[in-house]
């Protein structure tokens, strides 16, 4: 089981690979061939970054029966994709700024599937062998802007709306995972993986029928029910069991 993550290092951003509590580096991301450089990072002292630069970050919508439900929605008869820019991503830490002109901004607690080798029309049998590990990600959301735009490139796409982290885990212990949220410490979504009207294996297969997946891509696969707005001065934690904790403030932006 390899975890990863990506690190502020003296010489620009690195991947590395957990070996024990120290970090080691890597030449480039373990889904391009990095390989172990001789640089070791001591565990305290790592600044960690978002574990991903993802060419594409796929998402999809309405993947839990309770969460379709709360937002009064019908169940989808395919997996409804859309997608997130890049550029919206943070890591651990970061904040999430709450943009002006939105009136509520939503956590989504989702678990993140990493690609590690390009991906084009796999079957749903061999499609998690196209994985390289699994991640923590807060779907951010304007749900005002999303119901009025009808599309979601602007609610889903605004800067710091897509924390992810703390790390990348290969081959975790087991894949049914808890995807959790707490709110300032307060439990709001407590869901299974397993109930994904969807799963992982079935996404990478139906997404890989549409457009190549690269390695490093980002598979964001739903959030359960429970999503709750986000006010200035909260921190919002989502937390899968294996995977870590990926904590981040919530500012007001300007
Ligand atoms: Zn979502």
């Amino acid at each position: 089981m390899a975890t990863w993550a990506r690190l502020e290092t003296a010489h620009g951003s690195r991947f590395a690979k957990l070996h024990g509590t120290d970090w080691d580096i890597l030449s480039a991301a373990p889904w391009a061939g990095g390989v172990a450089t001789g640089d070791r990072i001591p565990g305290p002292e790592a600044s960690l970054l978002a574990p991903v630069e993802p060419s594409k970050i796929i998402c999809v919508g309405r993947n839990y029966r309770a969460h379709a439900a709360e937002l009064g929605n019908e169940l989808p008869a395919e997996p409804l994709l859309f997608f997130k820019p890049p550029s919206a991503i943070v890591g651990p830490g970061a904040p999430i700024r709450l943009p002006p002109g939105s009136g509520r901004v939503d956590h989504e607690a989702e678990l993140g599937v990493v690609l590690g080798r390009r991906c084009r029309r796999v079957s749903e049998l061999e499609a998690l062998s196209f994985v390289a590990g699994y991640t923590c990600v807060n779907d951010v959301t304007s749900r005002d802007l999303q119901k009025r735009d009808g599309q979601w490139a602007r609610a889903k796409g605004f800067d710091s709306f897509c924390p992810v982290g703390p790390v990348v885990v290969a081959n975790p212990a087991s894949l049914d995972f808890e995807v959790c949220c707490r709110l300032n410490g307060e439990l709001r979504q407590h869901g299974h993986s397993s109930a994904m009207i969807f799963p992982v294996a079935r996404l990478i297969s139906f997404i890989s029928h549409i457009f190549t997946l690269e390695p490093g891509d980002l598979l964001v696969t739903g959030t359960p029910e429970g999503v709750s707005p986000l006010s200035p001065g909260d921190v919002v934690e989502v937390e899968i069991p294996g995977l870590g904790v990926l904590s981040n403030p919530v500012l007001q932006g300007d």
